[in-house]
């Protein structure tokens, strides 16, 4: 699947909000979102319009699907999915993004960003139930355990960004054994557990125009 290879921190910029696409640096003095409070490119600094209602909820879908690290057809096919589901939309949206491989490995603390773990996922460092999944997008169902790779287990990455993880703060919906290496998607994402301040309903009403 394709992905997304441009520069990043100008994303953050152009939603004007930090998606913590980068890790370590997203934390301190150097994130671009704290030292340019401006859009990206040429017309950055210039005078602001009055968004339409159009520009509001495209700007809502885009920082959504940068937050995933998706593409437009990707991530508009998880919509259709979503929208085909019981319940509510834009819930099920982000409940199956939340869902994939790499979320699950970052959200877990097993790698620093999002595409951290994706990068990782593709070099076959974990396993779901026993079995190399080197697929990003995978969807894991409540009860799957992600597991480190026997010859992973002493990636620093890991260990650094598992450091990071306090205890006692993980979403609900995930549980992780740090001596073992394992963690377990234990439950649906429910939305008010999902750590991210988006307006999903906006991609709905976006799509269904
Ligand atoms: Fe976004 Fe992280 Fe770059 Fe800051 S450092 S702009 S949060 S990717």
């Amino acid at each position: 699947m394709a992905r997304y290879t441009g520069p990043v921190c100008k994303l953050c910029r152009r939603e004007g909000a930090k998606l913590y696409l980068k890790g370590e640096r997203c934390y301190g003095p150097k994130c671009s979102v704290e030292r340019k409070q401006y859009p990206p490119g040429q017309h950055g600094q210039g005078r602001r319009r009055k968004r339409s209602e159009y520009g509001t909820q495209l700007r809502e879908k885009q920082k959504i699907r940068r937050l995933y690290g998706t593409l437009e057809a990707q991530f508009h096919n998880y919509y259709e999915k979503a929208s085909q589901q019981k319940g509510v939309t834009g819930e099920n949206l982000l409940s199956m993004l939340e869902r994939r491989l790499d979320s699950v490995v970052y959200r877990i603390g097993f790698a620093p960003s999002l595409a951290a773990a994706r990068q990782l996922v593709r070099h076959r460092h974990f396993l779901v139930n026993g079995n190399i999944v080197d697929i990003p997008s995978f969807i894991m169902t409540p009860g799957d355990i992600v597991s480190v790779g026997d010859g992973s287990k002493k990636l620093a990455v890991v260990h650094d960004s598992l450091r990071r993880v306090k205890e006692g703060k993980l979403v609900p919906y995930l549980t992780l054994d740090k001596a073992k290496l394992t963690g377990t998607l234990a439950d649906f994402p429910a939305r008010v557990d999902i750590p991210i301040e988006v307006n999903e309903q906006a991609v709905v009403e976006l799509y269904s125009k």
